[in-house]
């Protein structure tokens, strides 16, 4: 079992290159979607997307939303909201 922080800002160059996508999280009905980077500029970082970009819930209708990157290493939903990993 181990726990990693990410504490570095993730932009979207660096997701582009490590083949990463993007988690868009409801912070209302906590529904979970992955999109892709082609809308976004290099130089936008993931965390701050919300306050560049609106994110609809298309299960809810929420504009509250937080974004994450999405490790293709661990796979979609291995990582927690905060960015651990899970406890094995
Ligand atoms: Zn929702």
């Amino acid at each position: 079992m181990r726990l990693r922080a990410k504490t570095d800002p993730v932009t979207i160059a660096w997701a582009r290159a490590r083949g990463a996508r993007i988690q868009v999280h409801c912070l209302r009905c906590c529904k979970m979607t992955v999109i892709g980077l082609d809308r976004f500029a290099d130089h936008e970082l993931i965390p701050d997307l919300t306050r560049h970009h609106t994110f609809r819930c298309t299960r809810c209708g929420s504009t509250n939303s937080e974004t994450r990157p999405d490790y293709p290493e661990f796979g979609s939903g291995n990582l927690t909201w905060y960015g651990l990993t899970k406890a094995e």
